[in-house]
């Protein structure tokens, strides 16, 4: 048994969640990494780094730039054959990719795993994060991809071989046009440590700053509601949910969220919540471990005054 792992990446640096997902797959056999992209030099001796793995797997080219699934894929089904699983982060690329995977390679993917408890043996949540379903597979093959904020990442401290990898003409199949992108520099939503959402009830777009600016004190990543989405309050890829991110942070603090079902099944790996609230009652409120219950634009102001005062920032 052996594994293949397809490393995250993003602008020249290692996600986070690949050293998660080398965790996960850590009992299931030898570990190699794929790094496919273009100018990735950092990224491959960041993978080979990871404790655990046996080897990074390197492809170059500016037709991967794009990460896209039409040129991805066939990459990864031509190097299936030395394995018996072949996983991924559950990210925006993953989701893509493995599904196209999956089917080239006529097998089911298991999506989304939380746990795995054996070689054919996987858990997903399912109905909304509501219920954990164990699926057992009798493939020889597994095509999995991992919900990163569910498992610890791996140590560091490796020197793992980094060998290219032949691959096809990707510009036949696919063409890196542009990407476009939100600027900044908080921290990723999906395995950053301290989050601070924000509800419709911020008001305005200038209201979620507020939200923001909780955040840059406490050197958290930034989520929001789908309602305050929808009104145009935050960017799409804040949104924290069923439809959004799933987010498994140390600290969570909602303010001006309700507690909607659909938000919750994003928010359950969170190992501390705070709710701010004028609603002693609200879903969310009750589910907190901490709740301040008042107005949001006094109850904020305040918070970032106090930690001021205590000369807390990360
Ligand atoms: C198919 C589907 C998928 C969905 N996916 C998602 C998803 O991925 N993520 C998601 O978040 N939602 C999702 N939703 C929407 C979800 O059902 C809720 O509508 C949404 O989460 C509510 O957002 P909210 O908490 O900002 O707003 P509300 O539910 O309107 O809650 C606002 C809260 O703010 C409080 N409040 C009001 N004023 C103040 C104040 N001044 N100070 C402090 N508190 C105040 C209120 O007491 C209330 O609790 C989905 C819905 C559907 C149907």
């Amino acid at each position: 048994m052996a594994v293949l792992v397809l490393a995250d990446h993003d602008l020249g640096r290692l996600s986070p969640a690949t050293p998660r997902v080398v965790h996960a797959v850590a009992e299931l056999g030898p570990i190699d990494v794929l790094v496919l992209g273009e100018g990735i030099d950092e990224v491959a001796a960041e993978a080979a780094a990871i404790a655990g793995v046996r080897r990074v797997r390197v492809a170059q080219d500016a037709g991967l730039l794009g990460q896209s699934a039409e040129a991805l894929a066939p990459i990864l089904a031509d190097l299936a054959e030395g394995y018996t699983h072949i996983v991924g982060s559950a990210g925006a690329v993953g989701r893509d990719v493995f599904p196209h995977l999956a089917a080239r390679l006529d097998l089911m993917p298991v999506t989304d795993v939380v746990a795995i408890l054996g070689p054919n043996r996987f858990q997903r949540p399912i109905y909304a994060g509501n219920a954990i379903e164990t699926v057992v597979s009798n493939q020889d093959k597994h095509v999995l991809t991992i919900r990163a904020s569910a498992f610890r990442a791996a140590a560091r401290g490796n020197e793992a071989a980094i060998e290219p990898v032949p691959h096809g003409d990707v510009a036949a199949v696919a063409k890196f046009v542009a990407a476009h992108r939100t600027e900044g520099d908080v921290p990723d939503l999906a395995t950053a440590q301290i989050v601070v959402g924000g509800g419709v009830s911020v008001g305005s777009a200038e209201g979620f700053k507020l939200v923001e600016q909780l955040a840059a004190w406490l050197g958290a990543a930034v989520g929001a509601t789908r309602a305050a989405v929808d009104a145009g309050y935050a960017p799409n890829d804040w949104q924290v949910g069923q439809t959004g991110k799933i987010i498994a942070p140390d600290l969570y603090i909602a303010i001006g969220i309700s507690g909607a079902l659909q938000h919750l099944a994003g928010i359950q790996g969170a190992k501390k919540i705070v709710a701010i609230n004028t609603d002693a009652e609200a879903p969310l409120v009750k589910l907190a471990d901490v709740a301040l219950i008042g107005d949001l634009f006094t109850v904020v102001p305040a918070l970032i005054g106090e930690l001021d005062r205590l000369g807390v920032r990360r």
